[in-house]
């Protein structure tokens, strides 16, 4: 691991980002008292007989933020550093989500904390399936439906899948989403999130009169979600001039060849040594001339010690929760136009929306089905968006944070207060 992630809180972050949009749409006390928190967390011991025989003990969490809108929905990751209140920042940001593109789910988040970059397979399937059966009173398609996040992919889906079906004695797919095919997965979820983030950033350059064509872009996180972006960039006339993951950068100025790219990462491991660009160092990525930034990676990432030196004009939150409240701070007083993460981002749960629904009905959509569907949500979503910052002169952040908390506001209200 190259770059040095901040350690700034991202549950504070989230509790802060929610206190600026709350007071700004003057969001009574007793719907705040509702609203804000999560309303279950489970943390479960994870045992794991490992390939030498030994076994260990890994700590996992699920977080469901608000089961009010429908079930509570967010992804599951494995990474090293994940801790609950890591989650719980992902679950209430996934509720606001959720809301946002106005799809009928709530907000969860799950992790293991681990480094699966060093379990080998057996290892990981035997540590998701304890998970699984540890969560399982939470999870079920019409309570809590859990999907991939990073280092998480449709293997880990098809295995929580299984775990969940055996138990219940039959096969239940609409348990999970980001389902490989075979078991039920919806054409066009893998690149859904990439997909989306691109559609928002074709809203963002016709919004600033940024011809999307020849504009030079960088993206920080080379996974699901940045390579994607890239890719869609790419065939749409933009220069992906910057690409980094977690062992290294490479830059081109000219623009790097993505499908090569993805193809050496998918071989190889990583983006290192890519031929025909040069190695910078990966902190030197967010200070790039370029017109478009993408981070793709982790939370905390540009944060006061770096924004200043952003220079992007469009910042595309691929990833969740990136920029810190200081830095969101620099880049607006910098005049950047953020599309935050709760937009940004919002395809891969769209998609998984989409896939609940094909699963739930039986019955199953072409890939371009899939695709204008999205780009319908995610361009409506970035007009409401877009018309709360321009009406109420407020950043894209708390416009877009004004719309889900105001929709979660709004059923809570209706709903009441049980019993
Ligand atoms: P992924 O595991 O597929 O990819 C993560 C990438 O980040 C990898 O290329 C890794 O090498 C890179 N990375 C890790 N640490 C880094 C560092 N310090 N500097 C640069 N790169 C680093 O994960 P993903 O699914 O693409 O998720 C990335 C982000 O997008 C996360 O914040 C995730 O929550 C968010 N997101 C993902 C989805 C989805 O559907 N996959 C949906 C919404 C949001």
């Amino acid at each position: 691991m190259i770059t040095t992630i901040r350690k700034d809180n991202a549950y504070d972050v989230a509790m802060e980002n929610f206190d600026t949009a709350a007071d700004a749409m003057q969001l009574d006390h007793n719907t705040r008292e509702m609203i804000k928190y999560p309303e279950r967390m489970l943390t479960v011991t994870v045992p794991v007989r490992m390939d030498d025989g030994s076994i260990r003990r890994f700590e996992g969490y699920r977080v469901q933020h608000s089961s009010c809108r429908g079930p509570a929905k967010g992804g599951i990751r494995f990474h090293p550093q994940v801790t609950l209140d890591e989650v719980k920042a992902l679950a209430t940001w996934m509720t606001w989500k959720c809301a946002v593109v106005n799809i009928p789910f709530g907000g969860a988040k799950g992790g293991i904390t681990c480094d699966p970059k060093h379990m080998s397979q057996g290892e990981l399937e035997r540590m998701t399936r304890r998970y699984t059966s540890a969560i399982l009173p939470l999870i079920g398609p019409e309570q809590d439906i859990p999907a991939p996040d990073v280092y998480t992919n449709s293997q880990t889906m098809a295995w929580i899948m299984d775990t969940y079906s055996m138990t219940k004695g039959y096969s239940i797919p609409g348990v999970v989403t980001g389902k490989p095919i075979s078991l039920g997965g919806s054409l066009g979820r893998n690149e859904a999130t990439g997909r989306g983030v691109f559609y928002t950033i074709q809203c963002a350059c016709e919004h600033l009169n940024i011809p999307l064509k020849g504009a030079t872009v960088a993206v920080q996180g080379f996974g699901n979600a940045g390579s994607v972006t890239a890719q869609l960039l790419y065939e749409a006339g933009a220069k992906i001039i910057a690409v980094s993951d977690s062992t290294g950068c490479v830059f081109n100025r000219d623009g790097l060849d993505i499908p090569e790219l993805i193809n050496m990462k998918a071989m190889c491991g990583h983006v290192d040594g890519f031929p025909d660009s040069e190695p910078i160092h990966p902190q030197d990525l967010i200070a790039l001339n370029c017109d478009i930034l993408v981070p793709a990676a982790l939370e905390n990432m540009v944060h006061a010690d770096n924004a200043r030196s952003v220079r992007a004009r469009i910042i595309a939150e691929a990833a969740n929760g990136p920029l810190t409240p200081e830095a969101d701070r620099i880049l607006e007083s910098k005049g950047a136009f953020v599309i935050p993460d709760i937009l940004c981002n919002a395809g891969g749960v769209t998609v998984s929306y989409f896939e609940w629904v094909q699963d739930e009905q039986h019955l199953f959509w072409e890939a371009q089905d899939v695709y204008n569907r999205l780009e319908r949500v995610m361009k409506s979503a970035f007009r409401d968006v877009l018309k709360i910052h321009l009406d109420k002169k407020v950043p894209m952040r708390i416009a877009a944070n004004i719309l889900g908390i105001g929709r979660v506001a709004e059923a809570v209200q209706i709903r009441g207060i049980y019993p």
